[in-house]
């Protein structure tokens, strides 16, 4: 298949990631943010947008559904890199991913069982189990900072920018897992098949991110 599908992640991403897509040469045709379409055509003739949740932008990018994916390094962690190259540090939407708990709550040790609530289970299972603690994951998808103030778990696992979420609900913050942004990233296959297209691209928003 010729042309380009790049797969853009929804929300905050999606704000940073347009203008540094224009920096870059790449408009879409319509306004993406005042549209409820999820595919969009751009002023270049054979590239098409996806406006996807974050956690499926991996999917889309592995299957080769798209060539490229703009997806944060959370999703990289949390869904694995199999069959897929990190090309570039777009260094947007950056936060840290953390673990968290309520205010003065004593830190649990190695060897003691902790409860975690999560949307991040993968990385909150391997980051517990380096620590040595026999974690509980707990999957939640959405208000996690209730999870600790209800009993449901010791800690959390969350993504933490300014941490005004976790103050304002009485935790705060603990370990810090890993320091997360955006990256760009290709499928295996469609790197080899479409190397100029993608170079080039890449190489626009190499420069894009420097300027
Ligand atoms: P804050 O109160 O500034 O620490 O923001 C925390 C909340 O904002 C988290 O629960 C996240 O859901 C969301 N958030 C902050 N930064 C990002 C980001 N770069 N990507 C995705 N979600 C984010």
């Amino acid at each position: 298949m010729s042309g380009l599908t790049i797969a853009l992640t929804k929300g905050r991403i999606l704000q940073e990631t347009l203008p540094l897509l224009a920096r870059a040469g790449l408009t879409p045709a319509e306004d993406i943010q005042a549209s409820r379409k999820l595919e969009f055509a751009t002023n270049v003739n054979d590239v098409r947008l996806l406006v996807l949740r974050g956690a499926d932008v991996t999917t889309y990018v592995r299957h080769g559904v798209a060539d490229l994916g703009i997806a944060g390094k959370d999703m990289l962690l949390e869904h694995g890199s199999d069959g897929l190259y990190e090309l570039l540090d777009l260094e947007i939407s950056r936060c840290r991913l953390m673990t968290a708990a309520p205010k003065g709550q004593p830190p649990k040790k190695a060897g003691e069982r902790v409860s975690v609530a999560s949307k991040f289970t993968n990385i909150a299972r391997r980051h517990y189990a380096d620590m040595g603690m026999n974690a509980d994951i707990i999957a939640l998808y959405g208000a996690l900072e209730l999870a600790p103030n209800v009993g449901l778990s010791d800690e959390i696992v969350d993504i933490v920018d300014t941490g005004n979420t976790l103050r304002a609900n009485g935790l705060e913050t603990r370990e810090l897992i890993a320091h997360v942004s955006s990256r760009l990233i290709a499928n295996k296959a469609a790197l080899k098949m479409k190397y100029a297209q993608i170079k080039s691209l890449e190489d626009r928003l190499r420069e894009a991110v420097q300027g």
